[in-house]
């Protein structure tokens, strides 16, 4: 039985055991930094050989969406905790079965209020009042020109249930809109049909406020600034200069959505800066891919301080130990990835590679990351830029 501050020891009857679901890169991490503690850790996703699974104790295979076969799983592992690592999820399972005393990380509302983006728009800029684009959620091409004709343009469309910038598109001009419509429907993850148009946001920058909600209180980690192109993360830094009334405003923000969140576990609160004006974009309530930055800039990495939070052991105060730079290492084309260059871009001072272990890449596929600190961010950035520029690869 699940209790702060004791583990038992992996596959043993006193085992703490913990359930991924979704297996990722950056569950992978989380699965690790699990194991350090001394979890055993059940790794699932859709498909095989998927990066936690990897490194987990066991894996199921099985769409997460499928709510038969997570019911199943479940009931075989008997999890002390299930942690989310993607939204899309059989999210009503979850629901029941914590109302039934399942532990579930943050909790299983967070998990289905940040499963699609209307449940969470809705409670930031409804509920909460804090500042968003404006938006209009719609499920047809016509109702998607006619939020167009009122937000104005250029504005953004994208499914209400999608990730890294799949079916997502700026709308330049109302004929353009069909277009992006169905490149909405043909991207959606799960659930093709609606979609939120929201008014272009011209941003000074765009950060993620890393925030760790753990039994001593709720933490925001130094902000991670971050570059995205076509709606998925190219770069990220650690720290990001901020003036100190934007950063109050950003702290402030992300602080009242992990509280309205609840539970425990770190929150990734991705918000847009416009002079000192903070506009929340989006949470996600587990590790953020921009985030990745932190496995070298912070001592406790977000996925180690997401391991600590769940566990119900307390967070120290956060800072970053160094500057830090990730560069995501983005594979084109179909087949097995092979990446080389290690050999020169590890010569690079103060740099690290994560070479995630994707089975197969299908498009354009993130497949690994170049991480780099520094005196400074510049410096940093420059190790991580060559680091990445010194690694190929291809598909074989
Ligand atoms: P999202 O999937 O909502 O996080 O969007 C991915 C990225 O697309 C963001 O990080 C921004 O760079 C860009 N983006 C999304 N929504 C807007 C918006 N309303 N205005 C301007 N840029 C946006």
């Amino acid at each position: 039985m699940f209790s702060p501050g004791i583990l038992g020891t992996p596959l043993t009857a006193r085992a703490t055991r913990v359930l991924l679901l979704g297996s990722g890169e950056l569950g992978k991490e989380v699965a690790i930094e699990l194991q350090r503690l001394g979890c055993e850790v059940i790794a699932c996703d859709r498909y095989q050989d998927a990066p936690a699974m990897q490194v987990a104790h066991r894996s199921h295979v099985f769409p997460m969406l499928d709510a038969l076969s997570l019911r199943r799983v479940i009931a075989a592992e008997k999890p002390d905790l299930i942690v989310p690592e993607i939204e899309a999820i059989a999210t009503d399972v979850l629901v029941e079965l914590e109302a039934q005393g399942q532990r579930v990380v943050p909790t299983a509302r967070a998990a289905k209020l940040t499963m699609n983006r209307e449940g969470i728009r809705r409670l930031a800029a409804e509920e909460l009042r804090l500042p968003t684009s404006p938006y209009r959620f719609v499920g047809s091409a016509a109702e998607a020109e006619t939020a167009g004709r009122e937000l104005g343009y250029p504005c953004v469309l994208k499914p209400i249930m999608s990730s890294s910038g799949h079916g997502q598109s700026v709308v330049k001009t109302p004929a353009d809109m069909s277009r992006a419509w169905q490149v909405a429907q043909d991207g959606a993850r799960a659930g093709a049909g609606r979609c939120i148009v929201e008014g272009f946001v011209s941003f000074d920058y765009e950060i993620t406020m890393l925030t760790v909600s753990a039994a001593n209180g709720v933490l925001c980690c130094p902000p991670v600034g971050h570059v995205q192109i076509d709606g998925d993360y190219r770069e990220s830094w650690q720290p990001c200069a901020m003036s100190p009334a934007a950063l109050a405003r950003a702290e402030e923000i992300a602080k009242k959505v992990v509280g309205a969140l609840g539970g425990w576990g770190i929150f990734g609160v991705e918000c847009f800066v416009r002079g000192e004006e903070v506009i929340f974009s989006e949470v996600s309530p587990r590790p953020h891919d921009t985030g990745l930055v932190t496995l070298g800039s912070q001592a406790w990495s977000e996925f180690a301080l997401h391991a600590r939070a769940i566990l119900g052991l307390p967070v120290p105060a956060i800072r970053v130990v160094r500057p830090g730079f990730s560069v995501a290492l983005l594979g084109h084309g179909d087949g097995v990835p092979e990446i080389s260059g290690l050999d020169r871009a590890l010569a690079v001072p103060e740099s690290q590679v994560r070479w995630f272990g994707k089975p197969e890449c299908r498009g354009h596929r993130r497949l690994g990351v170049a991480v780099a600190t520094g005196d400074t961010v510049d410096e940093a950035r420059d190790r991580a830029r060559a680091c990445a520029g010194e690694l190929s690869i291809r598909m074989l």
